[in-house]
């Protein structure tokens, strides 16, 4: 494996159908226990120590988090970290109940940590065990840390008990390790995975996973034209920039893509000539998150074998100060042919992305998914909690937020179109760059992006405001949240959107 990459071992997962019994919960260091909001007294009955956990409950209340915070008479001494829930309790709920119950009950030891979800129907218990389980391999991951004391692991192996049957968790562990990928690679410092050690880890991990790796240098993207990505990337001391090409083909391998993620990968963003005050450079290192989450989505599609043609497009530079910087006012020609009045320089990310749009859809993929920390106004506009979405085929809104609320990746989608781009009109250029008043910042940029997208394909753009929330945001407990694999996957998956997107 890449030196870049994270050694963490996979976690364990044991299942055991039927009764819970003591002998079940004997292994277990610590016991997460979900319970309905009014817990029937017969349930008690068949929980080992049931009565004791019952009396703990009461001590504490039904609704807290913990609600029960209790060690059984075992041998191991088992934590018991329980809460309620509501029967229509959202995935967002649930995601968020995880986060908090594994993090209350694995901050003394790590171990074996069970889970326990009764009193609900049988279809309900699955998707909160499902919840809990990418809750606790959220947990389990380490994000770097270089310190001299090596960071001790949280959790050793899962163990399920309680359940009807055995759940297929495939697409849980799939989906956790694209998250964990995008995360850790977000987290590394950025003399680290600078743009060179990227595209090389790219190369690496592409070998390992059988995908097909190209990487586009900044000669060849002079020769193609990608005037505004190489803008932004003139201002880099070297000729590190690149844009990078993934392909995943389980079937022909010169099939067309039926989905083409593509990833803004700032990987460091000093704001340009107009540079950011010292707050707001401070985790600029992590303006490479949308090629991040294009990534780990790409990786949880291949773990899962789904049969479907994917192709990942990285726009991979940084955004420099120095001579050579690009600067307001300069005439920048597009890959399409289209011309940018430049007007701040710290809007790169539209300008990286525009040319590597043009690229992936030149291609005619059956759906464009961009992924982008790129507007402030976004999070001005949603906070962190939500990420806005944008996209031509505006009567998928319904859809998009009703994905959103599925897998508890919560989306909110905007307005874009010709109409906005009169505040992008130019005297020398076919667009500026962004507007001046800076209203609308986000729409205007979707707007932007829009022009890019050749041949009318399908397309989302995703402004991931949602990418850093403090304390973790649904499942996941870092600050970093790597949002995006979990919503694309369940849009390909449970809204089916591309056996509809044409
Ligand atoms: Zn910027």
């Amino acid at each position: 494996m890449h030196s870049l990459l994270s050694d963490s071992k996979e976690i364990r997962i044991y299942q055991r159908p039927g009764r819970v019994t003591a002998k079940q919960l004997e292994p277990m260091d610590q016991l997460l226990l979900i319970l309905p909001r009014k817990v029937p007294a017969p349930l008690w009955r068949k929980l080992p120590e049931g009565q004791k956990l019952k009396a703990a409950m009461r001590r504490r209340g039904a609704n807290a988090v913990p609600a029960i915070y209790s060690r059984l008479g075992n041998k191991k001494q088992t934590l018991v970290a329980g809460a309620t829930l509501a029967n229509d309790a959202t995935a967002f709920e649930q995601l968020t109940l995880a986060r908090r119950l594994v993090a209350s009950a694995t901050t003394e030891k790590a171990g074996s940590l069970g889970i326990a979800v009764m009193g609900f129907d049988d279809d309900v218990a699955a998707a909160i065990v499902r919840n809990v389980v990418a809750g606790a391999l959220a947990a389990a991951f380490q994000l770097p840390a270089f310190k001299s004391d090596a960071p001790s692991d949280k959790i050793r192996s899962i163990r399920i008990v309680g359940l009807a049957e055995k759940l297929d968790l495939e697409r849980v562990r799939a989906e956790a390790n694209g998250n964990n990928l995008a995360r850790w690679l977000t987290a590394m410092p950025p003399n680290k995975l600078d743009a060179a050690g990227y595209a090389d880890l790219l190369q690496t991990l592409a070998k390992d996973r059988g995908w097909e790796y190209k990487r586009y240098s900044t000669k060849e993207l002079e020769k193609m034209g990608a005037g505004a990505f190489l803008a932004v990337a003139q201002g880099n001391d070297d000729n590190s920039a690149s844009i990078v090409r993934l392909r995943y083909r389980p079937g022909t391998a010169s099939a067309k893509a039926d989905l083409s993620l593509v990833g803004k990968g700032i990987i460091f963003d000093t704001g340009g000539t107009n540079l950011k005050p010292f707050r707001a450079m401070l985790d600029m290192h992590g303006d490479m998150q949308g090629s991040a989450v294009a990534l780990g989505t790409l990786l949880a599609i291949s773990e899962m074998k789904l049969p479907l043609g994917v192709d990942a497009w990285l726009a991979i530079t940084e955004n420099r100060t120095g001579p050579s910087a690009y600067k307001s006012q300069d005439l920048i020609v597009a890959a399409n042919g289209k011309t940018i009045q430049t007007i701040h320089t710290d809007a790169e990310g539209r300008m990286a992305l525009a040319d590597t749009l043009v690229f992936a859809s030149r291609e005619e993929p059956g759906l464009i998914v961009d992924y982008a920390t790129l507007t402030g106004s976004c999070v001005n506009a949603i906070t962190t909690r939500y990420c806005g979405v944008f996209t031509n085929r505006p009567d998928w809104h319904p859809r998009l937020k009703r994905t959103g609320q599925h897998c508890g990746e919560r989306v909110w989608p905007f307005p874009i179109g010709k109409e906005f781009l009169e505040e992008l009109k130019s005297d020398v250029a076919d667009l500026q760059q962004c507007s001046v008043k800076g209203t609308g910042d986000h729409i205007l940029a979707g707007s932007f992006l829009a022009e890019f997208v050749e041949h009318d394909v399908p397309w989302l753009h995703m402004d991931l405001s949602a990418s850093n929330n403090k304390g973790g945001l649904g499942h996941v407990p870092t600050e970093v949240t790597g949002f995006g694999v979990r919503y694309t996957m369940s849009l390909v998956l449970d809204e089916k959107i591309l056996e509809t997107a044409d």
